[in-house]
This record gives structure tokens, sequence and C-alpha cells, in this order.
């Protein structure tokens, strides 16, 4: 009988695994999970919310990219009984695996931002962070004549780390050539300590900032939004003061986390993520499970980069233990980040586990190039549409 692999989550992660596993192999059984109608290239997102792109060039049917000869269960996944090799549906089904790879991605935590979910859409709130308001953004960047403009940046692991402020740096110029630059502030709000974890491309984008005279601020995370009277409350995350800041544009990133039914799930480590070796991709506890993406417990910056490097790996160490060997393929943590800096430009950060550059090109892919805007914006949504969904991940 065909060995029986379930993929739950039809998103980046699921739909290259699965064509990558239905490409290499016949002799397995393949099944995904996945409830929604559509799938999303979510990069795009931000050029949508810079007015380069129309949103429905970022989604396509889910129907269209399952890949050939992969079962698609139609389905919320609800829980896990790892004991009996079965996960549980929504609609009280059943299914039971050999072998399971969960990739539910991220959730948004909207309701953990007193007033956010409410205000979005409406008195200059948006956010590129949701394929229903990402077009609010661009509607509140091209009509704004003065005040500030504030985009934040949350106390929690966030998918892409540098979308909050890929956006910032499009409004900024945006801004400039409508002339209105003098009399609006740009402010980058984070709970963090630094705009960038990686040094090689911090300082590049703390020149950006310098140069274009974008204000900063740090260890704010912002806990309360008031809509009607523009105005956004931060947390000091050292000393829990409250901070109340006007604003005329607020485009916010809002606190995510694992998805609940992987957070209350016997696959979840303490923080809630799917808990796999960070190296092979194996869950720490059982044997036939892999995870992969933003669900994952992996400790690298959660990107759709970093999945494609990750699944040939997962495949690979799969069919190991398979074949009851040890999996052998380590996933360095690669991830990368194309950091739009402006309608033409880019600094494409690519870096693994220890923060290490990890580049492609033989350039100093630090310094800001429109060939690497223009790889953002044509070269790698033509692979991810027209190569990676199809599970070729070189
Ligand atoms: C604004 C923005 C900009 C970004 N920019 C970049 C970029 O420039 N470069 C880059 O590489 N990445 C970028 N990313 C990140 C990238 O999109 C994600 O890292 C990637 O999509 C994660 O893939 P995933 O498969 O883990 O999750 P997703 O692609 O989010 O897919 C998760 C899937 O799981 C399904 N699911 C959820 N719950 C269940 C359940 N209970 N049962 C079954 N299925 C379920 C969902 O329906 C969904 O289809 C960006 C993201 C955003 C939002």
């Amino acid at each position: 009988m065909k060995k029986h692999i379930v993929i739950v989550g039809a998103g980046t992660a699921g739909i290259t695994t699965a064509a990558l596993l239905a490409r290499k192999f016949s002799q397995f059984e393949i099944t995904l999970i996945d409830p929604a109608q559509l799938h999303f290239y979510q990069p795009l997102w931000t050029l949508v919310g810079g007015g380069i792109f129309p949103k429905e060039k970022s989604q396509k049917p889910m129907k269209e990219v399952i890949p050939a000869g992969v079962h698609w269960e139609q389905e919320y996944v609800t829980k896990f009984s790892p004991e009996q090799n079965t996960v549980h549906l929504a609609n009280k089904k059943s299914l039971e695996y050999d072998y399971l790879i969960v990739c539910p991605g991220i959730q948004i935590d909207w309701d953990k931002v007193e007033g956010l979910r409410e205000s979005l859409g409406k008195n200059g709130v948006c956010s590129n962070y949701d394929y229903q308001y990402v077009s609010s953004t661009f509607e509140f960047i091209s009509n704004l004549k003065k005040g500030n403009a504030l985009f934040t940046y949350p106390n929690t692991p966030i998918k892409c780390g540098g979308a909050p402020q890929k956006i910032m740096y499009l409004a900024e110029e945006y801004f400039q050539k409508a002339k209105v630059r003098d009399s609006v502030q740009v402010e980058f709000v984070t709970a963090g300590e630094r705009v960038f974890g990686v040094q090689k491309y911090r300082e590049a984008l703390e020149k950006v900032i310098k140069e274009r005279n974008i204000r900063t601020s740090f260890k704010l995370n912002l806990v309360k939004v008031d809509g009607p009277n523009q105005l956004a409350f931060f947390k000091n995350i050292e000393t829990n003061e409250i901070i109340e800041r006007e604003f005329s544009l607020l485009h916010a990133v809002p606190p995510m986390s694992a998805p609940e039914f992987i957070k209350t799930s016997p696959l979840a480590n303490s923080d809630g993520w799917v808990d796999v070796d960070k190296f092979t991709l194996q869950h720490n506890k059982f044997n036939n499970i892999f995870s992969l993406g933003d669900a994952s417990s992996l400790p690298t910056s959660k990107t759709g980069a970093a999945i494609r490097k990750q699944v040939p790996i997962l495949v690979h160490n799969l069919f190991e233990v398979i074949n009851q060997r040890e999996p052998n393929q380590h996933y360095n943590g690669y991830t990368s980040c194309p950091l739009v800096t402006g309608y033409h430009k880019a600094i494409m950060a690519e870096f693994d586990y220890d923060g290490n550059p990890d580049e492609t090109f033989p350039f100093d892919q630090s310094k800001e190039r429109l060939s690497m805007f223009l790889a953002k914006k044509y070269g790698i949504p033509f692979m991810y549409w027209n190569a990676m969904l199809k599970g070729y991940t070189g």
C-alpha cells in the first residue's frame, strides 16, 4: 500500500513541498488540507500598499495551484493525535497519515491591540498585513497632505521582518514626489531596539533613514488605536509608560503568534510553534512529523525565501526517514528580504541563523540597487508562480 503523506496548510510552504514530493516520487499518496479558496503571494502586498500593483495580482484560486496528483481536502484542521497518527478536521472527519508535514502559517492577532481591527481602512489607519485592507494603504498615502505618518513594528515575531519599513520608504518617496514631504513627519515606531537585526544591512538602512530625515523611536509597542481621534498609544517595553501620539496616517503591523490549534496541540513547543529540529526540520518528539515555514519553531526570519531553501531539505530528510535512515541534510537558517527603499531601489538582504550574510550575487547587496527592485517587482513573483509552486526551488 502507498504511504500516505498529509500536509496541513496549502500556503507557500505546503504547495511547494507537495509539488516537489509529487514531482520526485510517485510512490506516495499526498493529501493537502486547507480550507482557503485562494492562495496568496503575500510579498506583493508591499507593492500593492505602495500603489504599484492591484491586489488581485497577488492571488490565484487554490485549485489552480494544487499540484497534479495531490488530493486537496478543503477543510480546517482542528486537532492532532500524533500517537494515533491522525489529524481531526472541522467537519468531524479524521485523516490517518504515515507522515505529517505541518505548515499552516502564522496567526495575526489583531485583537491584541485595542481598537485596531475596527479602525482598519478608516481615519488613516491601514496595514499591508491583510488582503482585505491592503489597498487602503495607498489610498491614505496618496491623500496625505500633512501630519504624522507612523509606521509600527510589534513586540512579537512577524512574517517578513522587513515589510514594516519597506512601505515607509515607499510612502516617504511618494510624499517627496507629491511635494508634501515638508509638512509630513515620517516615523518608524518599533518595539525593537534596532531597525534591523543583521549588522551589514542595518548600517545601510540607518544611512537611508538619516539621509531621508526619517524619525525612529525604539522599544515602543503599539497597544491601542483611537481611530476617530487619530491617536495611537504605545507602551514602552522597559518602563511600561504609555505614550500617546497623534497621527494622520498609521501603518500598523499587528502582533502575531502561532495558530491557536497549533499552540494547544502536542506538537507545540513552549512558545506555541511546531517544535522541530532547527537543522533537519524533523519534529523533536514525533519522528514521522516535519514542519517548515511561518508556523515552525525554526529560529530564522519568517519569509517565503526561507521556505524555498527549507523545502528540498525537508523532502530529502523525510525520504531518509521513510527509508529508515537518519535525516542527514541541514538547513542553515537561510532567509532573504528584498528591502525596498523606494520606487526604484532595494537592498537585497540574505543571511543565515548566525546573522552572517549568505548572498547570491557577486556584488555588495547592502547597496540600494534598481536591479534588486526589479527582481522584487518582476523576477521573484515570476519565479514564485512558475517555478517554486511547481516544486522547482533551485
Ligand atoms: C506584507 C508582507 C510582505 C512580505 N514580504 C515578503 C518578501 O518580500 N519576501 C518573502 O520571502 N516573504 C515575504 N513575506 C512572508 C511570506 O509571505 C510568508 O513567510 C510565507 O507566505 C509563509 O508561508 P507559509 O506556508 O508558512 O504560510 P502561508 O503562506 O501564510 O500559508 C498558510 C496556509 O495555511 C492555511 N491554514 C491556516 N490554518 C489552517 C488550518 N487550521 N487547517 C488547514 N490549513 C490552515 C491557510 O489557509 C494558508 O493557506 C511577506 C508577508 C507579508 C504579509
